[in-house]
């Protein structure tokens, strides 16, 4: 029901119970009047009748009063007129010849208590009023009763009864009361035809701003206030929708704008254009803090670290691993997992990273030969850094449902990686070249700059944990004698297959360096002297088995390796490496292709043999 309707059917009511309240009013009114001015009347008959009796009587007519009552009675609006004498009278004159005695209960109360009584009747058409007045014996007054009654002061000695007709005075309070409510009728037709014409407009303007205010606060700003005729209501309609294009403007500029930023836009959570923009920008400050902590970053695990750390808060990820593809080696590196990667990815080459885009087991059972767990879904998202780099996201998912979830994520992850990539590219260029520096470019073993580096950091912790290494010293024989009869490059390839033998007998926690032209220090991470002299004998065996091509021909060479164990043997670390080196010297002075662990009988210097 509309605003104006309720108003209407409102003072309608109102009028309603107006309209009944004044006509009850009138009827009654009117009512009480016509019934006093009936009382009137009858009082004054009953008067006239008591004197018109009072002269029959004082003249001896009172045969004759018959013909008087009977005018009175002829009156207009007296239906009937009676006389009822009391028992004292009837006593005293008889009945008379009317036979005036008590003809109902009323004239007899009447008779009996000297008191008024009055009755209405009312039917439909017609209303009656009757009253019996009684005549009470007075010997005041100017006809004394008592000297023709013998009856006492105040005796009653009669009544007389009349019935007035009364309709009279319905029909005008019927009249007045119509004529009442037709005034209210039209006072109300001319009420709601004024709030039609004049609040109408009014009502119509606030219902339009409330459908534009309820769309807008559910976030549609496109709807506009309907125009009105009235003046004062067209200036509100355009004020409000001129607001309301500005806020839809600037939602829609702010949204490009922020669109610029953030590619990857979470799906609109919201038709709510400021909901929408609240969460981007939400986005946008959390990429912004992430961006700055990242460039303070000291190295590239820091940033993986921290790429990790969103993975796991924001995008609520819990199994995942990182890992890097090297575009131009082939080579796959996990840079970061959280339970271990559960792929052999750095075995092999990366689906993902091969084809560019989403490889989801739940999409295609077995999409990848390299991830052999059959009871755990994958997804691998690739994304491209530089060149020469590339980042493979390697999510493990326990259902359907949280792969869909990560699927939607893949965007926003996006984001997130786009913002750190300036970032991975410097630190993975820095990484580069730092690592240039401590690899040795003919065989792709650690250099001395290195070996210093490790001394530095590695063995003091070794020291604390207590840790020993075994430090080797290896040395080609008669080296020199393949370049003088081979030249340069093949005496070069002798280098490269002896640091192939070295890395392929070794382990990955264990360190080659090639400390020299043809010498090279292998450090043995936590082992005994046994495992040292295998692991030499090993090298120095297996190498002593390659052939050196030189051109069309091919020969071999042997090895001379000395050995030491840290800290067992010193615990500095230099002096380990020089009496490895002591080692190798003796084993060089006693027939070469051999290896000889350190003895302190192998000590020549004497100040080295104090410090020992
Ligand atoms: P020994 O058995 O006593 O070790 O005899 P040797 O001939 O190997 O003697 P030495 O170890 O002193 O020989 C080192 C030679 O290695 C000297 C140098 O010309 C050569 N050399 C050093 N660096 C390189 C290199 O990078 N490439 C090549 N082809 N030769 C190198
Ligand atoms: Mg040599
Ligand atoms: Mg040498």
């Amino acid at each position: 029901m509309s605003m104006i309707q309720k108003l209407s059917l409102t003072l309608s009511i109102i009028f309603l119970i107006f309209l009944v309240t004044i006509t009850m009013i009138i009827t009654f009114s009117f009512r009480d009047s016509g019934i006093n001015s009936a009382q009137k009347r009858a009082l004054l008959t009953s008067e006239i009748v008591k004197s018109g009796l009072t002269a029959h009587m004082v003249n001896g007519m009172m045969d004759k009063r018959t013909y008087f009552i009977n005018q009175i009675e002829n009156i207009e609006h007296i239906d009937a007129l009676w006389i009822a004498r009391s028992p004292s009278v009837v006593k005293q004159f008889g009945k008379g010849f009317n036979n005036e005695i008590s003809r109902d209960k009323i004239d007899t109360m009447v008779l009996a208590s000297g008191k008024i009584k009055q009755e209405m009747t009312e039917t439909a058409s017609k209303s009656t009023m009757r009253m019996t007045i009684p005549f009470i014996a007075t010997s005041f007054g100017e006809t004394n009763c008592l000297s023709c009654h013998s009856a006492k002061e105040g005796e009653v000695l009669g009544a007389i009864s009349m019935v007035l007709d009364v309709t009279d005075v319905r029909g005008s309070s019927f009249i007045t009361s119509s004529y009442i409510a037709i005034a209210i009728v039209i006072l109300m037709l001319l009420v709601l035809l004024t709030i039609n014409k004049y609040f109408k407009p009014y009502i119509n303007i606030f219902y339009s701003i409330k459908d534009v205010m309820k769309a807008a606060y559910n976030g549609d700003y496109s709807k506009r206030v309907d125009e009105q005729n009235l003046k004062e209501n067209k200036s509100v309609a355009d004020m409000l929708n001129s607001l309301l294009e500005k806020l839809q403007k600037v939602f829609d500029e702010i949204d490009k704008k922020v669109y610029i930023f953030v590619k990857n836009q979470d799906k609109k959570i919201s038709n709510d254009p400021l909901i929408n923009i609240n969460n981007t920008i939400d986005q946008l400050s959390e990429i912004y803090k992430f961006k700055q902590t990242i460039e303070h970053d000291k190295g590239l695990e820091h940033i993986y670290d921290r790429l990790a750390h969103v993975l796991k808060v924001k995008f609520k990820l819990d199994d995942f691993s990182i890992i890097e593809a090297d575009t131009i080696s082939g080579l796959k590196n996990v840079v970061y997992s959280v339970n271990g990667c559960h792929c052999e990815v750095e075995k092999g080459s990366c689906r993902a990273d091969r084809i560019k885009s989403i490889v989801d087991s739940t999409i295609f059972d077995n999409s990848c030969s390299q991830f052999n767990k059959a009871n755990l879904n994958y997804l691998c998202i690739p994304y491209s850094i530089s060149n020469e780099l590339n980042i493979i996201i390697s999510i493990i998912t326990k259902s359907e449902t949280e792969s869909l979830r990560v699927r939607n994520l893949v965007n926003l992850i996006e984001d997130y990686i786009a913002t750190a990539q300036p970032a991975i590219v410097s630190k993975k260029l820095m990484q580069i070249l730092n690592k240039m520096a401590r690899v040795d470019q003919l065989t792709g073993m650690y250099n001395r700059k290195y070996l210093d580096e490790f001394t530095e950091t590695a063995i003091p912790q070794a020291l604390r944990t207590n840790t020993p290494y075994g430090v080797l010293m290896i040395d080609i024989d008669f080296f020199k004698m393949i370049n003088d009869t081979y030249g340069h490059d093949v005496g070069d390839e002798g280098i490269r297959v002896v640091s192939r033998v070295i890395k392929e007998s070794i382990r990955s926690s264990d360190i080659a360096i090639r400390f020299g032209g043809e010498e090279f220090i292998v450090l043995l991470h936590n082992c005994d002297k046994n495992f040292v002299k295998e692991v030499a004998e090993k090298i120095r065996i297996n190498f002593s088995k390659q052939k050196i091509s030189a051109g069309s021909k091919s020969f071999t060479k042997t090895l001379s390796i000395g050995t030491v164990m840290f800290p067992e043997d010193s615990g500095s670390i230099w002096k380990c490496i020089k009496y490895a080196d002591m080692s190798l010297y003796y084993a060089k002075e006693h027939g070469r292709n051999q290896v000889v662990s350190f003895d302190k009988s192998i000590i020549k210097d004497d100040s080295m043999q104090d410090s020992f």
